[in-house]
C-alpha cells in the first residue's frame, strides 16, 4: 500500500470547485437533535480554511449516522452547516439534497471563497453502493476532489472512492497526518518497534496481530483479548473473557512471534472480579492461574512495571485497545499506567480510533501522544495492512 499521496498543497485550487469529503458524523442528543460534540467538524476546519484561503469555492459534503438510503430528518445535515458557519465566520450555504435539483444550482453558483454543504450521503442508497451514477453527479459538481474523513477510508463508497474515478483526487491535512504518521510506522518505523494491542476480543484483531508480526519488535497484549492467550498456553481463565474457537489461532501467532525472533509478552499478574461490575472488590492473582470463579478484568502491578518497560526505549509505540475495563475506576489503572508509560517515553506514540482514544482522552494523556487516529475502523484496517479504497483512489505523489 504506497501512503505517499498528494495533498491540496500539491494542486493550484484557485478558482476551482472543490468537492471536500468531510467526516461530520457528530454524536447528537436524542431528543433535541443537539450536536453534543463538534470535535469533527472543527477537526475539518484547517482544510477547509486552506482551500477558501486559497480562493476554491468549496462543496462540502459527509454522510451522517445511517439513514440507509432514506431520508430522515433527524440525520439531516442542516445542524451541522449552522455549526460550521459559526466556526468559520461565513455563511455555509446548505442544500437540501445530494445531487438533487437543489445542490446543482447551489453548486453551479458557487463562488471562489464561498462553502456550501450538501445533505447527507446517505440519504441516497447509492453512496453507500458506490453507485457510479451517483459518483458521476457528485463529481459533476466539481473540478477536484479532496478526502479529508479518514474514518471512512476504508469504505468504497461513492464520496470517498467512487469519484476519484472522475476528479483529480487528493489528500486533506487530516487523512495526509494520519497517512505520514501510521503510514510511517509501518511502512519505515523507527525501531524498536513496539505493538500494544488490547481490548475486548482476539478475533476482532486476527489481521492485525498478523499484520504486525510481520512488522513489530514486541507485540504486547493486554485487556480481555489476553486470557484466550493464556488459556492456549495452558493457563486456566476462570470466568473471563475467552474465545474457545481462536485457540488455535492464538498458537499460531506465538509460534510464528518465536520464528521471526518477536518479543511476545502476555500478562503475568491480573486483577479479578467475582462478577463483571463497577462495584466488585479487585483481587490479584497470577494470570496463568486465575480461580474457576472469578474474571480477569485489568492487568495488574507485575504487568504493568513488564509492559511499561518495554515501551521506555522504543523508538515507535502503536497502541489499540485498552489493558482492562477502563470504564470502571477500580480497573482503569493499567490503561492508566500504560497511557502514562506512553506520555513519558521519547518514541513516537500512535493511539489507535475508537476504544483507546476515548480511553487516553477520559484518562487525561491525550496531549502527549504523537497522533491519536482519528479513525476507529479505518485504522484498525490500516493496522492490519489492508489496501483502503479511500487511500488507494488518491493521486500517488
Ligand atoms: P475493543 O473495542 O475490542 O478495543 O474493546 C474495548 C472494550 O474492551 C472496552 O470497553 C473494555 O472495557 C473492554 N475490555 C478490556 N479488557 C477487558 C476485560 N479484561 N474483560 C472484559 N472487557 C474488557
Amino acid at each position: 500500500m504506497n501512503y505517499n499521496k498528494k495533498t491540496v498543497k500539491d494542486l493550484d485550487v484557485k478558482g476551482k470547485k472543490v468537492l471536500c469529503r468531510c467526516d461530520f458524523n457528530v454524536p447528537q442528543d436524542k431528543a433535541t437533535g443537539a450536536i453534543t460534540d463538534d470535535k469533527r467538524i472543527v477537526a475539518a476546519l484547517p482544510t477547509l480554511k486552506y482551500l477558501l484561503e486559497q480562493g476554491a469555492a468549496v462543496i462540502a459534503c459527509s454522510h451522517l449516522g445511517k439513514p440507509k438510503g432514506e431520508r430522515k430528518e433527524s440525520l439531516t445535515l442542516a445542524p451541522v452547516a449552522k455549526r460550521l458557519s459559526e466556526l468559520l465566520g461565513c455563511e455555509v450555504i446548505f442544500a437540501t439534497d445530494t445531487i438533487g435539483e437543489d445542490a446543482q444550482a447551489k453548486a453551479a453558483a458557487l463562488q471562489p471563497g464561498q462553502i456550501m454543504l450538501l445533505e447527507n450521503l446517505r440519504f441516497d442508497i447509492r453512496e453507500e453502493k458506490n453507485g457510479a451514477d451517483f459518483a458521476k453527479a457528485l463529481a459533476d459538481m466539481a473540478d477536484v476532489y479532496v478526502s479529508d474523513a479518514f474514518g471512512t477510508v476504508h469504505r468504497a463508497h461513492a464520496s470517498t472512492a467512487g469519484v476519484a474515478a472522475y476528479l483529480p483526487a487528493v489528500s486533506g491535512f487530516l487523512i495526509e497526518k494520519e497517512l505520514e504518521i501510521m503510514g510511517g510506522a509501518l511502512a519505515n518505523p523507527k525501531r524498536p518497534l513496539v505493538a500494544i494491542l488490547g481490548g475486548a476480543k482476539v478475533s476482532s484483531k486476527i489481521g492485525v496481530i498478523n499484520n504486525l508480526l510481520d512488522i513489530a519488535d514486541t507485540i504486547i497484549i493486554g485487556g480481555g483479548m489476553a486470557y484466550t492467550f493464556i488459556k492456549a498456553m495452558g493457563g486456566t481463565v476462570g470466568t473471563s473473557l475467552l474465545e474457545e474457537d481462536r485457540l488455535d489461532y492464538c498458537k499460531e501467532m506465538m509460534a510464528k512471534a518465536q520464528e521471526k525472533g518477536v518479543k511476545f509478552l502476555l500478562p503475568v499478574d491480573t486483577l479479578c472480579a467475582a462478577e463483571f461490575s463497577a462495584d466488585a472488590t479487585p483481587e490479584l492473582v497470577d494470570t496463568m492461574a486465575i480461580p474457576d470463579d472469578r474474571m480477569g478484568m485489568d492487568i495488574g502491578p507485575k504487568t504493568i512495571a513488564l509492559f511499561s518497560d518495554a515501551v521506555k526505549d522504543a523508538g515507535t509505540v502503536i497502541w489499540n485497545g485498552p489493558m482492562g475495563v477502563f470504564e470502571f475506576p477500580a480497573f482503569a489503572e493499567g490503561t492508566r499506567a500504560l497511557a502514562k508509560a506512553l506520555a513519558e517515553t521519547d518514541a513516537i506514540t500512535i493511539v489507535g480510533g475508537g476504544d483507546s482514544a476515548a480511553a487516553v482522552a477520559q484518562l487525561g494523556f491525550a496531549d502527549k501522544m504523537t497522533h491519536i487516529s482519528t479513525g476507529g475502523g479505518a485504522s484498525l484496517e490500516f493496522l492490519e495492512g489492508k489496501e483502503l479504497p479511500g487511500v488507494a483512489c488518491l493521486l500517488d505523489k
